[in-house]
């Protein structure tokens, strides 16, 4: 074949059949909306949002093979067809023995944290994330954190930020003893780094250690796709592998995995755990009765397990997933053309806007970020959420935590808006910062106990 030399924008490899209409409203009625809402985004109704980039968890569209295979849906309580057509793609595409599957990805974490942790064990990770460091918790471990320095830092351009420092999980190692460390839980992508990547070199090493010391290692394997994007995009010798085969190598480099299918697989619910060891499988299958459902459908509807199975094969498509990721950094570079200070290096799953320095005004007791996700709301419509000191929440003793990054997310859902969208969203966001100095702070006027971020409340100093 001609080797392709002239430049080619990211453009869809799709098109659109069915459309979803939106409400369009005006300033006047968001500025309701918001009040209403205690200037909360979570707080909403997603009727009144005109682009929704609150999360990618379940938000994308479905293509229409995906649509069609709900109507091959075969409920039967047991052995149902769409079980072993899903146990089939995890074979062909992720390569593990075992398959349960689960209602979304933190089903799969409460099982697998039950079987592997005992009481005192530690878990390191790559950065924590809220519902798997919690299961982990609950089963009587202690999370420690092994990511690179690097990647606490907003403005460094490490390639991999997702990587894990080997010299921390030695240390580990050597104080605790491998006995105490069932598992090392991998993320790929890191979501609260701003979805960053861990390269293949740093799993080879990761690996390399943990096989000496008979420790496994569990993929948190939610957006490994994009993860492989990154690594054929920037790691040396994976330029001509396919994503595909990216995706299959680091799932050779684990023993397992907990998945929420709700983010890379191209669903709206589901997720499943996938393990080699067959012990841990027939533990698991007699557990998942207790918590999800039957081994052969764990809390999923046969469509839902139909409507995975396809998504799967779709997500680790080269064409699809350039594109997918291509829209994130369009929205990316555009921000940072209009001077918006944003996370970098830009990640797999959406945006990050540095509300510290949108607002240098502001203290971060007046809780910029939130203020920010509001303004932005009232000037067209998206709603994006905070990533900041509302967020972190209170320590043991009820001080706040006053975390480095105050952050605004601007997540994108896959395959769900257009280019013209993301222009939509860079004029909006410029128009916030041109009026920015008039921006005030905000006082919280009701906060919950637990996660107070999905239903805090503010006003306007
Ligand atoms: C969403 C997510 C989970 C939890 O999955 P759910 O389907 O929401 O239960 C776990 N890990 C990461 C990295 C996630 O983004």
């Amino acid at each position: 074949m001609k080797k392709e030399t002239k430049k080619r924008s990211w453009a869809e490899p799709y098109k659109i059949k069915m459309v979803e209409l939106l409400k369009m409203t005006t300033v006047a009625q968001r500025k309701k909306a918001i009040t209403d809402a205690g200037y909360n985004t979570f707080l909403l109704k997603s009727e009144d949002v005109y682009i929704d980039l609150l999360t990618d968890s379940g938000t994308s569209a479905m293509s229409d093979q995906q649509w069609a295979g709900l109507m091959l849906g075969d409920e039967a309580y047991a052995g149902s067809k769409n079980f072993y057509h899903l146990d089939d793609a995890v074979k062909k595409y992720y390569g593990y023995k075992y398959m349960i599957p689960t209602h979304q990805g933190r089903g799969a974490e409460n099982i697998l944290s039950k079987i592997l942790i005992k009481d005192g064990d530690i878990i390191p990770g790559n950065m924590y994330f809220t519902t798997t460091r919690l299961h982990q918790e609950l089963a009587g471990g202690t999370f420690v954190d092994v990511i690179i320095d690097e990647a606490h830092d907003s403005t460094n351009l490490h390639p991999f930020k997702g990587n894990i420092d080997i010299t921390k999980v030695e240390k580990l190692i050597k104080k605790h003893g491998a006995k105490k460390i069932p598992y090392i839980c991998v993320a790929t992508t890191v979501n609260m780094a701003g979805g960053q990547p861990i390269s293949m070199e740093n799993l080879k090493s990761l690996r390399k250690l943990t096989q000496a010391h008979g420790i496994k290692i569990i993929l948190d394997m939610t957006r490994v796709a994009e993860n492989a994007f990154f690594i054929q995009e920037r790691e040396t010798g994976y330029a001509k592998k396919s994503i595909a085969a990216i995706v299959k190598e680091i799932c050779s480099l684990t023993d397992g995995a907990t998945m929420s299918a709700k983010k890379d697989a191209l669903v709206n619910i589901g997720g499943f755990l996938a393990i080699n060891d067959k012990d841990v499988y027939e533990e698991a299958s007699n557990m998942v009765v207790v918590y999800e459902g039957l081994h052969t459908y764990g809390g999923l509807a046969g469509r839902d397990m139909e409507a995975m199975a396809i998504g799967i094969a779709e997500s680790v498509s080269d064409e699809h997933m350039k594109a997918r990721i291509g829209q994130v950094i369009y929205l990316g570079e555009k921000l940072k053309e209009a001077g918006i200070p944003i996370v970098e290096p830009i990640g797999g799953h959406g945006i990050f806007i540095d509300a510290k320095r949108f607002l240098p005004h502001l203290k971060q007791e007046q809780f910029p970020a939130q203020v920010l996700s509001a303004e932005i709301y009232i000037d067209s419509g998206v709603r994006t959420m905070e990533r900041g000191i509302v967020s972190a929440g209170r320590n043991a003793k009820g001080e706040n935590y006053h975390p480095e990054l105050e952050l605004v997310r601007l997540t994108i859902p896959r395959r769900v808006y257009t280019q013209a969208h993301m222009d939509v969203i860079v004029e909006s966001i410029e128009n916030v910062y041109n009026n920015r100095k008039k921006i005030k702070g905000l006082k919280m006027t009701y906060e919950p106990k637990y996660l107070r971020f999905f239903q805090a409340r503010f006003k306007t100093i």
